[in-house]
């Protein structure tokens, strides 16, 4: 994405006025630190001029709770005096705006898409209830201008400045952001009294930044031929016993993934009323696929593990137009307590010999 004559600067310091100009037309939403400093969390939360936005650390969690949030009421229900049943729909959440994210978070979207308009897999019902907050939402990324270890995603598709998936690419230089339009609708929000024109000097540096984070991933190995290898593995148990051995079934990468989407949903009631929950579910659970019977198809974590992998590199991507079900953004490896790597799992099923092994940090010693 080139810049252009309408690409807009905001200095760090017109941020906050930047964004409580657009709360004015939208939700906005924001990274935010929180907890003690130094070991706090950075989460995405409605923006709060007094609680300021933190764009210095990526955030820990992905922005899917915006769209897809952890637990959300479908509908409240209630047994009237006549035996008949009423049933009220949740209010409209309007326009929305997501401000800050980083290009992987934006692309995460699009893995949520196909799947809730309900393409695919035909007779698949669409979401409404993702697709109406998902026409109504805009998105302002952030294009990180460090990379940590953890993160891949020019493995699949992405880059530490892509634009996929955003409405406005906000790229690091100097004292602020030189703000590009990617999308018509991204174009309508570079207006306002806390945006100048971006200067040469702001151009030159937007660009040395996205230059720099591109030049700081390591070389990225080919996994086109991932589906079929994870495929081939499908039969392997001992492969898949070794990849899952220090799995502690928590459950933590598939929160934290940005392009998880699957979910529970219990009738919670008291009396003759309640409401319909729906809440986030992870396959890495060994609950997910217990079925009333007592019978688990998926009954050990090196099947779970196997699901995961595999949902995400060879089943996802045969229904979506080869596009994998992975951003790269890394938290699942960043923060899983016994060090499963995402990474190792795909590079071990496409065979060692063909990974490539220092493009993954650490993955001699994981074994060991
Ligand atoms: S975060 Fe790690 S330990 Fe927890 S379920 Fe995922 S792979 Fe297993
Ligand atoms: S699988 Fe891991 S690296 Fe891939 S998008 Fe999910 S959390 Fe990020």
């Amino acid at each position: 994405m080139a810049m252009n004559a309408q690409s807009k600067f905001v200095s760090r310091d017109a941020l906050s006025e930047f964004l409580a100009e657009l709360s004015a037309r939208f939700r906005v939403w924001a990274p935010r630190r929180e907890g003690m400093e130094g070991a706090g969390a950075v989460m995405y939360r409605p923006f709060d001029q007094a609680a300021g936005v933190e764009l210095d650390k990526k955030p820990t969690e992905s922005a899917k709770r915006v769209l897809f949030p952890p637990a959300e009421a479908l509908f409240r229900f209630r047994r009237e005096t006549d035996g008949g049943l009423s049933l009220e729909s949740p209010p409209d959440p309007g326009p929305t705006l997501i401000f800050g994210l980083p290009p992987c978070d934006a692309r995460g979207f699009l893995i949520f898409d196909p799947v809730y308009a309900g393409s695919g897999t035909a007779g698949r019902a669409q979401d409404t209830y993702y697709l109406r907050r998902r026409s109504k939402t805009v998105l302002i990324a952030r294009a990180c201008s460090r990379v940590l270890s953890t993160c891949f995603c020019h493995w699949v598709g992405g880059g530490p400045a892509g634009s996929e998936g955003a409405d406005v690419l906000a790229l690091e230089a100097d004292d602020g952001f030189v703000l590009e339009a990617v999308t018509p609708a991204g174009a309508e929000l570079l207006e306002g009294k806390a945006l100048r024109p971006a200067g040469d000097k702001a151009v030159k540096a937007a660009e040395q930044s996205r230059a720099s984070a591109q030049k700081n991933m390591l070389p990225a190995p080919g996994i086109s031929e991932a589906p079929e290898a994870l495929r081939r593995r499908f039969d392997d148990a001992p492969f898949w016993r070794d990849e899952a051995a220090h799995c502690l079934s928590c459950g933590a990468c598939t929160y934290l993934c940005p392009t998880c989407y699957c979910f529970n949903m219990t009738d919670e009631g008291a009396g003759t009323s309640g409401i319909r929950l729906r809440s986030w579910d992870a396959c890495m659970a060994p609950l997910f696929t217990l079925e009333a019977s007592g019978h688990n198809p998926r009954p050990d974590k090196a099947a779970r593990l196997k699901n995961r992998i595999g949902h995400k590199f060879s089943y996802y991507p045969s229904l979506h137009g080869q596009r994998f079900a992975c951003v790269g953004c890394g938290r699942c490896i960043k923060s899983c307590p016994s060090g499963v790597d995402i990474r190792r799992v795909v590079t071990d099923a496409l065979g060692r010999e063909t990974a490539s092994a220092g493009a993954v940090p650490g993955k001699e010693k994981r074994h060991a």
